[in-house]
């Protein structure tokens, strides 16, 4: 049976000098039974997004008889400031309550890094080319970690120590969640033949650009660095035998949720994308037949809310909805029986206005509260999908 080892890493201070740490947990194999990509999972970096930490639990669990064939680093809690920042009985934990920046896009990635490289490999080996790169990406978290007299933001402090472990790995998944949500998986556009081994009905393909998310801090540079040798004439098809990186936002579902048995099949549903990959040996985690839809990043719209008032959501998720059927309807009771009292304008005397699209979508989330100032986000869809 495999054993993991546990550290505890410290990524900050809180005023009163206790440390903040995260909890380590590492599955090692010998070098020499090393047959498959190396990963790395990490969950709630956002705070109110704790499902993550359920799976990684089940994961535990299930990856001791598991054929392992790479090391797998387990990170929950990534976190530990955004998911004890609570007001009331919700937790908050997106943005950091000081500067506002979303925890998220705190990543670290100088793409002025890439043009010297190719320059300076053009001729190289794949192989040279593969180990200096990787090597460099880590010496820039490692430099930026390294002791200054200017010190790093809270965020930064957290987010390159989290990015050090997972700049170690071939594969990155950083667990999250949305709102109230439907699952749903964020995958770059090259590696659109793997979301189909996710068992998550909804892929979002998302283009080369770095904005500071994790997955992206991972996956950016190689893609960039794809482009650069392409440019220069020397062409690599990330996957093929090279720059074989791959890296997911994994959306579990809803916030503030924790549901074991749901984890369960999930970290399942992981184990069926890491089997794939030869991370894990073994026929066991197999696919499910569903019918995957995906949208291109651009094609993922926001429906914002018309106006203020209380909002009773009505489409489900995951399902297309027909243009014109109604998303919600929202509820102004200030201008209810206003008609009777005698204004006859009709928009601004009703009480009950139902809102829809006038395309086919399909909804993927919607806002977690029924209370809404108008312009919020109400509900996130596809549109323009299609099957993978
Ligand atoms: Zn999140």
């Amino acid at each position: 049976m495999n054993t993991f080892t546990k550290e505890v890493m410290s990524v900050g201070e809180m005023a009163c000098g206790t440390k903040l740490t995260v909890p380590v947990f590492s599955f090692k194999v010998a070098e020499e039974q090393k047959t498959g990509p190396d990963v790395y999972i990490q969950a709630n970096m956002h705070g109110a997004e704790v499902q993550g930490n359920a799976v990684i639990f089940q994961l535990l669990e299930l990856l001791p008889h598991c054929q392992l064939n790479a090391n797998i680093t387990l990170v929950p809690y990534a976190n530990p400031l955004g998911n004890s920042h609570k007001s009331g009985e919700y937790t908050l934990g997106r943005f950091d309550p000081i500067t506002g920046e979303n925890w998220n896009r705190m990543y670290h990635f100088d793409q002025s890094i890439i043009e010297p490289f190719v320059k300076q490999y053009i001729d190289a080996s794949d192989d040279e080319i593969e180990a200096k790169f990787a090597q460099l990406l880590t010496n820039e978290i490692e430099a930026k970690l390294a002791p200054s007299v200017w010190g790093l933001s809270t965020g930064q402090r957290i987010a390159y120590q989290l990015q050090r472990l997972a700049h170690k790995a071939d594969i990155v998944l950083d667990l999250h969640t949305g709102p109230i949500s439907s699952k749903h998986l964020y995958c770059s556009e090259y590696s659109q033949a793997s979301a189909k081994y996710f068992n998550i009905e909804h892929t979002l393909l998302i283009p080369n650009g770095f904005g500071g998310a994790m997955d992206e801090a991972i996956f950016c540079p190689w893609w960039y660095l794809q482009e650069a040798f392409a440019d220069s004439g020397r062409e690599f098809t990330m996957g093929q035998g090279i720059f074989d990186k791959e890296a997911y936002t994994v959306e579990l579902g809803s916030q503030e949720q924790i549901d074991l048995d749901v984890a369960k099949g999930d970290a399942k549903d992981l184990l069926t994308y890491l089997q794939y990959k030869g991370v894990i040996g073994g026929a066991e985690y197999q696919p499910k037949e569903m019918t995957r839809y995906a949208c291109h990043l651009k094609d993922y719209k926001t429906f914002y809310a018309p106006m203020g008032g209380m909002v009773d959501y009505l489409a489900g998720f995951g399902k297309p909805i027909a243009a014109g059927e109604p998303l919600a309807r929202i509820l102004r009771m200030d201008v209810y029986g206003d008609s009777r009292l005698g204004k006859d304008d009709e928009n601004t005397t009703k009480a009950l206005h139902y809102v829809s699209l006038e395309e086919v979508a399909i909804p993927i989330l919607h806002f977690a509260s029924a209370n809404v100032t108008q312009g919020s986000e109400l509900y996130k869809v596809f549109t323009n999908y299609f099957e993978i």
